[in-house]
């Protein structure tokens, strides 16, 4: 016989939460899911009534859940929001043009005006011809980099006063374990902050999903039947965070409050004194914020541009920074990280620079 729901008492247990394996109701499951993202918006204040807040909507899980819960939060306690999709067509056939078109169909169902911004727009690149002048092994650098760029230029076209992102607990976690295997101590720090600052310039983002469990999304969207695109993109192959995912799962396994004690570690790191942190200005030539003369993308376009694609993620450009760096030495080309920041780095000048990684989009 089934069980009675642990929280109502009233109701057949329908389900096993994952963040606390307390049997429970569906519909105690869609309270306490959606009541703990409601707590985590009030009270790190992400929003001020009347915001125009954009959702990078990739058509994936964790975005459709993203807008469907914001938008049923925002009537439920008349935030006053202005809520947008807003997705970046990377240019990508068989994946992106795919999903793109479930976020059209979320655009109906949901009643959100939807913006597009598209890589050939804004670059003169889609990912298929980027892919096809450097291969598959570095795109996803690319992509990472184009796309956090893509996002805020969308969000200014929107008027946008803020962007949130579908960043779930075991994304950030899976950061914060990376982060400590690169010796990344600038993005070790910023990778748990639930807000990204507007400074320079920039729209401020932040990530409701914070602490809301991969596993819970899934189910959610499940049962709530939401419409959502599930294939994995075709060109990351992304090993490195590959790993940090299969290590959290399997943590995960035997204690499922690990995800939210890895954010919590992260979050208690200091960062000691006299470590010198990146000083952010802007590109000389397309005015986004930078700590270098040229931002990221720039350095990227201009390579592509030149036909000189390694430019800006080359082994040679490595070499310089890290000498000591063995050609068959961890896969920093192979990962989404800029190569600015590595462990050398910081033990060499005692310096971090700043990069962008994918997850940041
Ligand atoms: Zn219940
Ligand atoms: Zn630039």
């Amino acid at each position: 016989m089934p069980k009675q729901c642990e929280l109502c008492g009233a109701a057949k247990a329908a389900l096993r939460r994952p963040k606390t394996l307390q049997s429970i109701c569906k519909a105690c499951f869609y309270t306490v899911f959606e009541t703990e993202i409601h707590h985590t918006i009030v009270q790190n204040q992400l929003f001020q009534p009347g915001d125009r807040v954009a959702i990078g909507a990739s058509g994936g899980k964790d975005s459709t859940v993203l807008a469907y819960v914001l938008k049923t939060l925002n009537d439920r306690y008349k935030y006053g929001l202005n809520l947008f999709l807003l997705s970046v067509d990377e240019g990508i056939t068989g994946y992106r043009d795919d999903s793109l078109e479930t976020v059209k169909r979320n655009e109906q169902q949901y009643e959100l005006p939807l913006r597009i911004v598209s890589y050939q727009d804004l670059y003169g690149w889609t990912m298929d011809a980027i892919v096809k002048e450097v291969g598959r092994k570095n795109n996803c650098t690319f992509c990472g980099v184009f796309r956090r760029q893509a996002l805020d230029r969308g969000a200014m076209l929107l008027k946008a006063d803020h962007i949130v992102t579908g960043h779930n607990a075991d994304d950030i976690a899976e950061t914060v374990l990376m982060n400590i295997l690169r010796g990344d101590v600038a993005r070790l720090q910023r990778c748990t902050s639930i807000v990204t600052p507007g400074e320079d310039g920039c729209i401020p983002r932040s990530k409701p999903f914070k602490y809301t469990y991969e596993k819970e999304i899934v189910m959610y969207a499940y049962f709530k039947q939401l419409d959502y695109f599930s294939t994995e993109c075709i060109y990351s192959p992304n090993a490195y965070r590959g790993y940090a995912r299969a290590f959290l799962k399997d943590l995960e396994a035997i204690r499922p409050s690990a995800i939210i004690d890895i954010i919590h570690a992260g979050e208690s790191f200091e960062i000691r004194q006299g470590v010198k942190m990146p000083v952010q200005g802007t590109c000389q030539r397309c005015g986004y914020v930078s700590s270098n003369q040229l931002c990221k993308a720039c350095v990227l376009l201009e390579g592509l541009n030149r036909g000189l694609p390694q430019l800006g993620i080359s082994r040679s450009a490595l070499a310089k920074a890290r000498p000591h760096l063995p050609s068959s030495a961890p896969d920093a080309s192979k990962s989404e990280m800029a190569p600015a920041a590595t462990t050398s780095d910081v033990r060499q000048k005692d310096t971090v620079r700043t990069g962008i990684s994918t997850l940041d989009w």
